[in-house]
């Protein structure tokens, strides 16, 4: 669901109990929570930012459950401190995550991945990737790298809406890909629509977002032209387009 100005908390539910991923914000989610009839059984988190965590007092205040978080990282009223390796298991609603270090927009940043859902918070998106608060370049990488090898099928859940910024900036360093320009398309009808871009699939991002695709060598090139030097590994293309992003305004 949508809050804040341009996150998603995501809920997973069975009809009767539900989990909700990075709550940023209590009261839409507590309406929204009890007008479908749902309990509230767990909040998972995958890192300290206050657009991921500013609603979990409010909604412990309403219906207290276990808080799930990254082990590194001060989470307000966390129960449950999690690391790598680590898997969340409920048992209403059922499920089964499994817990994967990524670290680089925040040091100690987890996505829970399972049931052909990742829920990766500010570490992926859409034709994009986090900026790099608190890690270095290569630890996102790696990060990026990690998550791109799931399956491709995998429904992909990011925690904000950017997609269309980051298709804009995309376009300047992959022109010539047209799975690129397809999903451009796409998505602006669905944001003129007031349709959320998200979830997308991991193979659509392997084709699409460039920060997955430092490997190409026409995305060599191309950042290397724009940054005015030779970018030689994956790695320093990666950090040449996250520096180059960060300057990109449509
Ligand atoms: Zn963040
Ligand atoms: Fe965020």
């Amino acid at each position: 669901m949508p809050i804040l100005r341009d996150n998603y908390a995501w809920v997973v539910h069975d009809g009767r109990d539900a989990v909700v991923v990075d709550p940023g914000q209590a009261d839409p989610i507590l309406s929204w929570l009890h007008h479908h009839g749902l309990h509230l059984k767990a909040i998972l988190v995958t890192h300290h930012h206050g657009d991921h965590v500013g609603g979990i007092a409010g909604l412990l205040a309403q219906s207290p459950c276990p808080v799930y978080g990254p082990a590194a990282e001060p989470i307000p009223l966390r129960t449950h401190a999690l690391a790598d390796g680590d898997r969340v298991r409920l048992a209403a609603p059922a499920l089964e995550l499994a817990v994967l270090a990524v670290p680089g927009h925040t040091l100690g940043h987890l996505a829970y991945f399972g049931h052909g859902y990742l829920f990766c918070g500010d570490t992926l998106f859409s034709c994009g990737c986090g900026r790099l608060f608190e890690g270095t370049a290569a630890q996102m990488h790696a990060s990026l790298t990690r998550l791109a090898a799931l399956p491709e099928d995998t429904l992909v859940c990011c925690a904000h809406e950017y997609t269309l910024a980051n298709i804009a900036f995309a376009q300047t360093v992959d022109a010539d890909n047209l799975r690129l320009h397809a999903w451009a398309e796409l998505a602006r009808r669905l944001r003129r629509q007031q349709r959320p871009t998200l979830p997308t699939r991991m193979a659509q991002e392997r084709a699409t977002n460039p920060f997955l695709r430092c490997d190409r060598p026409e995305l060599r090139v191309a950042v290397s032209r724009m940054a005015g030097h030779e970018a030689r590994t994956p790695v320093e293309v990666f950090a040449l387009l996250r520096a180059l992003k960060d300057e990109f305004h449509a």
